[in-house]
């Protein structure tokens, strides 16, 4: 509830203000703490005691300031060699907050995620250019010279030597793999889209545009006041009603607003005397035109929202699974976008099958490369990032080599927690996965169908956080993950030459 005052989407709710909700968040965890201590005493059954241990350590989660002791950085001391890491990763943090929200394009400003929109849509070369080196104060301020003692470089090495788990083990544990493993899979899968594309270089500048075909000739089928109409259709015919499941809306720009689209909890479901009382998911995001892009994005947040709606479970358990698995699941939704027969059946038009697949696997590829590209810096830290990226994204996706500039500084995640960029690109392999199994058994959804809603909660949802990702997974596939799914969704791009699929489904 906090959450959702601090966003700007009310100032009370239900009569409360900020200020009692606070009191009452308070008075509750207070509460809550001394009937867990009452409870240290007792003897409790298996299910019992996990409960208990789990809320022991969510209270204490609460208890702890966000980010304790760090003060926020500033990016000017990401040049300071002293630095360790917490304080580095910081400053890093700051420069990509600070800069790239104000990049310089034509005389005016312009934010980082719609620069990265604005390539897919510009339609000369020179002014893709201008726009692609807008971000040269950022890489400056990130990677400086690109020396070996560069400010990225410097937090690799220290990210490197952490202890404990890194955020790329514990990706592959997700997945049930090994740290090689999932290596070979990212290769597996860039080396497939290496084969479906032609020979063709594009300079990296324009590689956006060249995926962006659908998108563009979409673009004018979608009015900006149509994404949530259009968005609730198809969730309509996926037996989700967002209507009846009191899903709130924040989606007008408005300053100040967070640039990332997000949703959570507002109201927590739970069963209370028989009855279910429902959980109330908010979507928050800013659309300031109606788009393929737009739209999926929507499409992908309103995949959380019918996630959390449909978990029914003890209250500990309303609650995220890990992000890998959620951030797969909203995918499975929003990947029908890309299918000519969704964009037929909801647009009215649709794009070439392989202008559509292009699309949507030519974003899913940059993040297989990033994974890629931290897999390979945090196993070598001493390696020059510029090249290693100029490797990946050469040979893979066929980007004219430009070592001079660190253009993979494009997502706030590699300064923020390196290896992170990995659940993405294994985010894709589930997504795949999940799409596959689906349709083998309920049959084919991207035009609707009726059973989708209630057999995804059944087999996946319903359980909240009590189910890990490997043991969800595990039991829905009954065999471990394996990147084929993803594979043979790329190996549709290969037929070229093929008739296109037609519209009817
Ligand atoms: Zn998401």
């Amino acid at each position: 509830m906090l959450g959702a005052i601090d966003s700007g989407l009310f100032t009370s709710y239900r009569g409360k203000n900020r200020a009692s909700w606070a009191r009452e968040s308070a008075a509750r965890r207070k509460r809550l703490g001394g009937q867990l201590a009452a409870l240290a005493h007792v003897e409790l059954s298996g299910p019992d005691a996990r409960v208990a241990k789990l809320l022991r350590e969510k209270l204490a989660e609460l208890g702890t300031p966000a980010v304790a002791g760090v003060a926020p950085g500033r990016c000017e001391d990401a040049s300071r060699k002293d630095l360790d890491y917490p304080a580095l990763n910081q400053a890093l943090v700051a420069c990509f907050t600070g800069i790239a929200n104000i990049l310089q394009f034509e005389g005016a400003t312009i934010d980082r995620a719609s620069a990265l929109a604005q390539l897919h849509q510009i339609a000369e070369p020179a002014r893709r250019k201008a726009l692609f080196l807008a971000f040269l104060p950022l890489w400056q301020a990130v990677n400086g010279e690109d020396a070996a003692d560069s400010p990225y470089r410097r937090l690799v090495k220290l990210a490197a030597a952490r202890a404990g788990e890194s955020p790329i083990d514990a990706a592959a544990r997700t997945v049930g793999a090994t740290r090689g493993e999932i290596e070979a899979w990212l290769v597996q899968i860039l080396d497939a889209w290496r084969a479906a594309g032609d020979d063709r270089m594009v300079e990296p500048w324009d590689y956006r545009f060249e995926i962006g075909a659908a998108d563009r000739m979409l673009a004018g089928r979608i009015p900006l006041d149509s994404l949530l109409a259009i968005d609730h259709r198809y969730y309509r015919d996926l037996g989700v009603d967002l209507d009846a499941l009191g899903v709130l809306y924040d989606v007008a720009p408005r300053p100040d607003k967070s640039s990332v689209a997000y949703t959570d909890f507002l109201i927590r479901g739970r069963l209370r005397g028989g009855r279910w009382e429902p959980t109330v998911a908010r979507v928050l995001a800013s659309y300031r035109h109606g788009t393929l892009g737009a739209l999926n994005e929507l499409v992908h947040e309103n995949g959380h929202a019918a996630h959390i709606s449909a978990i029914r479970n003890r209250p500990v358990y309303v609650d995220w699974n890990d992000t890998l698995f959620v951030e797969a699941f909203a995918d499975v939704p929003a990947w029908s976008l890309y299918e000519p027969a969704w964009q037929q059946r909801y647009l009215g038009a649709a794009a070439t099958e392989r202008d559509s697949l292009r699309a949507l696997y030519g974003s899913v590829l940059l993040d297989v490369a990033w994974a890629l590209f931290e897999c390979r810096m945090l196993r070598a830290p001493d390696s020059d990032p510029n090249l290693v990226w100029t490797d990946i994204t050469s040979y893979y996706l066929r980007i004219t080599p430009h070592p001079e500039f660190a253009w993979w500084l494009a997502r706030v995640q590699l300064v923020d927690e390196p290896g992170y960029m990995v659940n993405y690109g294994l985010g894709a392999v589930v997504t795949a996965e999940l799409r596959a199994r689906t349709r083998e058994a309920i049959g084919s959804f991207d035009t609707g169908n009726p059973r989708w809603y209630a057999w995804l909660s059944n087999a996946l949802l319903r359980y909240g956080s009590e189910r890990d990702t490997p043991t969800l997974l595990r039991e829905l596939l009954g065999r471990p993950v394996s990147p084929q799914a993803l594979l043979t969704e790329l190996h549709r791009m290969a037929a070229r030459g093929q008739p296109l699929i037609s519209a009817a489904d």
